[in-house]
C-alpha cells in the first residue's frame, strides 16, 4: 500500500505554516513550508526532505484559503497524492478549560473552540478557519487541534487564579497559559539529551514574535508567564505584556480608546513595535543606532530576566535556563543582555534548543490516534479496492 500521509499547519494572522510527515511509526518529515504576508506581498518556500524540489509560479495569495489552495498544489506537483492525506493536525492556540489533549474536531467541539475566539482574537479565527477550508478540498480527511494550553493544564490554583473574587475563577476567568507545544517539545529534547536535567527545576524561555516563559519541574508545567490571553508576561513583538489594569481603564476612560482600539493597541502597537516606533523585529532594532530601538531591545531583556527569577520562585531554584524559538535560539546579544542580568543567581546552566512544535503536534496524534487513522485509511482502502 502506497505512504498515507499526516498534515501538520499552524496558520498564524498572515501566515501558513506546514510539514507533512508519513504515517508511519517513526513519522517521517517528507515536506514543509510557509506562506508568509497573506493579503500582501505573499512569499511561498517549501522544499521536500528527499527530492529536488519543484516550485510553482506564485500569483499574490489574498487570502488563507488561496495559501492554502497553494501549498495543496504545490504537493501536488511534488508527487504527493491528496487522497493520500488522511489526517490533519492543526495547531490550535486556545483549548479553554474544555481541552488537556489532542482532540478530534467534531462539529461540538468546533462550536466550543470558536465560543472562546475571544480569548486569542490575533491566533484563533486564523487556526479555526484552516480547519473548515481543509474539509472542504482533502476528501474524507479526519482534523484533530492540538492546543497551545494543553500542557499548562495541571497548574494549582496558585499559578492559575488571579487575586479576583473565586467566583470569577468559576466563570473561567484564570491564567491558562501557551506556548505549550513548545514547551512540551523542549521537555521532550531534555529527557533525551539532558535526563538529569529534566528530573530538575528549568525555565524555559520562548523567545519569538510572542513570547513567554514556563516554569517546569520533573519535565511537568509549574508556572507560566502568559494569563487567560497571550497578552500577559514579557513584553512581545507588539504586545505590551503585562500592563496595569488601572491604564487601560484610564486609556479608556480618559483618552476615548474603544475596546477594538484598546485591542489593536494592546495586541498589535505595543512591545517592541511601540517602545521602538520603528519595528517588531528585534534583529532590525539590534542593528539600529537609534536611541529608542536600544531602549526597546534593553527594555525586552531586562522584563525577561525579571520575569525568569520569578519563574525561579515558582519552582523554589533553576538548575537550568533553556532559551528557545526565533530570539531565544539566534539573537546571540539579547541572551547575553538577559543573562548579564542573572549573574546574582546561582549557578545555573543555561542551553539553546531549537523548538519543533509542528514535530511536536504530530507526535502527540500519532501517539493518540494513530489507530484510528490508519484503521479509516484502510477501510477507506479497501471500499476503493472493491
Ligand atoms: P513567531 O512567534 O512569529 O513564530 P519567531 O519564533 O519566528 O516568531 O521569532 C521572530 C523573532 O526572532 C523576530 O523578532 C526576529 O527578529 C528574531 N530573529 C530571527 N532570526 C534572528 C537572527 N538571526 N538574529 C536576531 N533575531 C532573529
Amino acid at each position: 500500500m502506497n505512504q498515507k500521509y499526516l498534515f501538520v499547519i499552524n496558520s498564524g494572522s498572515s501566515s501558513v505554516k506546514f510539514r507533512l510527515f508519513g504515517l508511519s511509526s517513526d513519522i517521517p518529515l517528507l515536506a514543509q513550508g510557509t506562506v508568509n504576508e497573506i493579503g500582501g506581498e505573499s512569499r511561498f518556500s517549501a522544499k521536500t526532505i528527499s527530492r529536488e524540489t519543484q516550485e510553482l509560479p506564485l500569483c499574490p495569495l489574498k487570502t488563507h484559503e488561496d495559501a492554502i489552495d497553494h501549498i495543496l498544489a504545490w504537493l501536488a506537483h511534488n508527487d504527493f497524492a491528496l487522497e493520500d492525506i488522511k489526517a490533519a493536525a492543526h495547531r490550535i492556540v486556545h483549548g479553554g478549560s474544555r481541552f488537556s489533549t489532542p482532540e478530534y474536531l467534531d462539529e461540538e467541539t468546533l462550536e466550543y473552540l470558536h465560543s472562546i475566539t475571544h480569548l486569542a482574537p490575533l491566533h484563533q479565527p486564523h487556526n479555526l478557519i484552516s480547519v473548515d477550508i481543509l474539509e472542504d478540498k482533502v476528501p474524507d480527511i479526519l482534523q484533530y487541534g492540538c492546543f497551545d494550553t494543553a500542557f499548562h493544564a495541571n497548574h494549582d490554583p496558585l499559578f492559575t487564579h488571579f487575586a479576583l473574587p473565586l467566583e470569577m475563577a468559576e466563570e473561567g476567568v484564570l491564567r491558562y497559559g501557551f506556548h505549550g507545544l513548545s514547551y512540551d517539545w523542549i521537555a521532550s529534547q531534555l529527557e533525551k539529551d539532558h535526563p538529569k536535567l529534566a528530573k530538575g527545576k528549568v525555565v524555559i524561555a520562548h523567545l519569538g514574535n510572542g513570547a513567554s516563559l514556563c516554569a517546569l519541574k520533573e519535565g511537568k508545567s509549574i508556572d507560566s508567564t502568559m494569563g487567560m490571553t497571550a497578552l500577559d508576561g514579557l513584553p512581545m513583538g507588539t504586545r505590551t505584556g503585562a500592563i496595569d489594569a488601572g491604564a487601560i481603564m484610564y486609556i479608556m476612560d480618559h483618552m476615548g480608546y474603544d475596546l477594538k482600539q484598546m485591542e489593536t493597541l494592546l495586541y498589535k502597537e505595543s512591545g517592541l513595535k511601540g517602545l521602538s516606533g520603528i519595528s517588531n523585529d528585534i534583529k532590525v532594532l539590534c542593528e539600529s543606532d537609534d536611541e529608542n530601538a536600544k531602549f526597546a531591545v534593553e527594555y525586552f531583556a531586562f522584563k525577561t530576566a525579571q520575569y525568569i527569577a520569578a519563574m525561579a520562585v515558582s519552582i523554589g531554584g533553576m538548575d537550568a535556563l533553556v532559551f528557545t524559538a526565533g530570539i531565544g535560539e539566534n539573537a546571540t546579544s539579547v541572551r547575553e543582555m538577559i543573562l548579564k542580568h542573572l549573574e546574582f543567581m546561582p549557578n545555573f546552566e543555561h542551553h539553546v534548543i531549537p523548538t519543533n512544535e509542528e514535530r511536536r503536534i504530530a507526535e502527540k496524534i500519532w501517539e493518540y490516534y494513530a489507530k484510528d487513522i490508519l484503521g479509516s485509511a484502510n477501510s477507506l482502502h479497501k471500499v476503493a479496492a472493491f
